[in-house]
């Protein structure tokens, strides 16, 4: 029997976005030329640290993409995922969930999530779209580490982000290295 077919063609794009850096921003605005809706679904893992709490990460989030230039800015929306994604994806009726690619490393943590997904719900298709060159190298636990140790992370993150790490790090003293 053929299920219902949505009338809109939403994509679900999942992750930590600890912080949403341009390498995430550069995946957003690629979807919207293939997807009417992109959801940035924002996780929480208890057994993870993060920077930022979750409510704090859609926030960002939201804001970050209302100034973004060029977009239907209601294309795009955050919202915090709670319990299995492939249970949210069902809810709001989307068939695709995204995700980026950088190096080949993430090729093998990538296959087993998708490979789970399909075995939970075979409708749901993961895609994946390849990185903008200049951001193959960008994730958020970079943008982390150097803001923590003072380093200049303005080509990674856009301002909004990059005052709220300024607010976090500029009163501790570093007694780390990163190298
Ligand atoms: P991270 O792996 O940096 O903690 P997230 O969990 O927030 O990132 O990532 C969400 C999704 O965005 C993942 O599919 C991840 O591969 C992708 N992504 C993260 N950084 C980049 C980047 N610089 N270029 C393309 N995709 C990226």
């Amino acid at each position: 029997m053929t299920k219902h077919i949505p009338d809109q063609n939403i994509a679900v794009y999942p992750g930590s976005f600890d912080p949403i850096t341009f390498g995430h921003i550069d995946i957003l605005k690629r979807s919207l030329k293939i997807f009417d809706k992109v959801v940035v679904a924002v996780a929480c893992n208890k057994k993870k640290f993060y920077l930022f709490d979750q409510t704090k990460r859609v926030e960002l989030i939201n804001k970050i993409v209302k100034e973004l230039d060029g977009i239907d800015h209601k294309r795009i929306i955050a919202v915090p995922l709670k319990g299995l994604l492939v249970r949210y994806v069902e809810s709001i009726n989307a068939k695709v969930i995204i995700r980026g690619l950088r190096a080949v490393s993430d090729f093998e943590y990538e296959l087993q999530l998708a490979t789970t997904n399909r075995t939970l719900d075979f409708e749901i298709e993961t895609i994946f779209m390849m990185t903008a060159e200049k951001y193959s190298f960008l994730s958020s636990t970079i943008v982390r580490e150097v803001a923590r140790l003072g380093g200049d992370v303005s080509s990674m993150v856009p301002p909004l982000i990059l005052n709220e790490l300024q607010k976090i790090f500029s009163k501790g003293e570093n007694d780390e290295t990163l190298m």
